[in-house]
């Protein structure tokens, strides 16, 4: 695939009694949000008549500065942080997107990836409407505006009918905020309350970070319309099926998010108790790879009972925004992001985890790390199960030619590595590690309580609580319009 494969933080604010201040809780949102997107960054900021933006190339502390940021005034603002790792990633991509009709104004930012971009695309452009970008998510902004005469609500549910794939979006008029998640609820979005307002966005952590408190994630197919009424909400789609991104879990959101009442690091904890269960290994001690392999390491040692060292150490000023265009590059950034500890694994049987192996540079790398600093035996587990197929929904993974676990078998994948032994978690192993950290925050109290009524809720919520497994099974939520017949290739 060479089109734009997208990962995105996306937040919104709405002050009821107006106020100024909406820009500012939005750029503390999109700093939280910075580990789901660092190509670029985006506000826009309605004062109740005009709607103002600013977007550029960028981490959000380099895009905003305390002036650029003071001149968006208002008390309603979305922000975007985009993540893009095609060579196209341009300011012509970055969001949000604005469009302005005689109608009025409105701003759209998006996460997630639509499958059938391009039919829509070719109908909007024989109706009359022009794209300036490469980005699917310009579809739905130019969908909205060619439907708004009907009216915001119409315009948007009318939108969401025609778009398929995956997709949170925050969008906001001149006097409304609304937020949008799509019928599988692939990515996530949730709905906090703020000192005289109320805040959407990606993760949990956003919300903390402003000091608001949580509320709820919102639901697969709902749309909540927030102004100066309050919030309301409603169903857009009678066939919703809950099919959260699984990769979320393993990799993406943030340990101290909780998202679709499931603790990231609680979640990350379990599958590495799991992976201790399914595969265990002698050794001395247990390491995770920074920052998304930690918590399943801790997981691990608990369960084994094998003493959790630091065992690595990142360098904090890389995260993830350099994206190494070839595979040398790759390599090299390996050892400029991560050094061995000797003292942790020198002489040492060690085991290490990480989240996952997508093309298998980095943990090739890491174990010539661990023995050069002398660690005597390297076993490598890995908190998800092989990552087999594409994901056409919004996780950025190469295609199938560059995804190890595609062409090659487990004791394959060992050699080329150079480990000692290496075991990936079951896909059984990872869904039961995800479903016994699943909350039922309306349950507490009637835990202890007990009885048929709690079991009979617990039941039915574990049933809706569904994932999007696509990267491992190749079954994705819908079918993949136009991308079909690439999957194999
Ligand atoms: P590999 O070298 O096997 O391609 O990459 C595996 C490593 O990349 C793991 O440490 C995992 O945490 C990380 N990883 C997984 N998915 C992504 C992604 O979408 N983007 C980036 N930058 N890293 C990822
Ligand atoms: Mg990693």
């Amino acid at each position: 695939m060479d089109e734009l494969k997208e990962h995105c933080g996306v937040a919104g604010v709405y002050l009821s009694g107006g106020g100024d201040g909406a820009s500012k809780l939005v750029y503390y949102a999109l700093q939280s949000l910075q580990h789901r997107g660092q190509e670029s960054a985006g506000i826009a900021v309605s004062d109740g008549e005009r709607i103002e933006h600013y977007k550029n190339m960028g981490l959000v502390s380099e895009v905003f500065d305390r002036g650029r940021l003071a001149e968006l005034k208002g008390h309603i603002a979305i922000g975007h942080t985009l993540y893009s790792t095609s060579g196209r990633a341009a300011i012509e991509n970055a969001q949000p997107f604005v469009s302005r009709s005689k109608l009025g104004t409105v701003a759209v930012a998006h996460n997630g990836s639509l499958v059938n971009t391009e039919p829509m695309r070719e109908f909007l452009e024989e109706t009359g409407s022009s794209f300036t970008s490469t980005s699917d998510s310009e579809v739905i902004i130019k969908l909205i505006a060619k439907n708004y005469k009907k009216g915001l609500e119409r315009a948007i549910t009318d939108t969401i009918q025609l778009i398929k794939g995956s997709f949170a979006l925050c969008v906001m008029t001149e006097q409304k905020l609304i937020g949008v998640r799509d019928p599988n609820g692939i990515r996530p979005l949730c709905l906090g309350k703020v000192q005289n307002g109320w805040m959407l966005a990606s993760e949990s952590c956003a919300i903390d970070a402003v000091g608001g408190d949580f509320v709820r994630d919102i639901d697969p197919g709902e749309i909540v319309i927030i102004n100066e009424d309050g919030v309301l909400s409603f169903k857009f789609g009678e066939k919703t099926s809950k099919k959260l991104c699984v990769f979320e879990y393993v990799y993406f959101a943030r340990p101290d998010s909780i998202v679709d009442n499931i603790g990231v690091l609680e979640a990350r904890m379990k599958m590495g108790e799991v992976l201790a269960r399914e595969s265990p290994a002698a050794a001395d001690v247990v390491i995770g790879v920074p920052d998304s392999g930690l918590g399943s390491a801790m997981g691990y040692s608990r369960a084994s009972g094998i003493p959790y060292a630091m065992g690595i150490v990142k360098n904090k000023y890389i995260g993830r925004t350099f994206i190494a265009p070839t595979q040398e590059a790759r390599e090299q950034m390996v050892f400029v992001k991560l050094n061995a500890l000797k003292s942790d694994v020198c002489g040492k049987r060690v085991i290490i985890i990480d989240d996952s192996i997508v093309r298998g540079t980095t943990s090739r790398r890491l174990i010539r790390l661990l023995r050069k600093a002398g660690a005597k035996e390297v076993h490598f587990r890995i908190s998800s199960p092989p990552v087999k197929f594409p994901c056409y929904l919004g996780i950025d993974t190469p295609e199938r030619a560059g995804l190890i676990s595609a062409n090659h078998d487990v004791e394959e994948i060992r050699k080329e590595i150079g480990a000692d032994s290496l075991a990936f978690i079951s896909l059984e192993g990872m869904l039961e590690a995800l479903r016994s950290s699943l909350r039922f925050p309306e349950d507490s109290g009637a835990e202890d309580a007990g009885g048929e009524d709690f079991a009979a809720r617990r039941k039915i919520r574990l049933e809706a609580c569904g994932f999007c497994q696509g990267c491992f099974t190749g079954e994705y939520p819908m079918p993949m319009i136009g991308e079909i017949g690439k999957r194999d290739s």
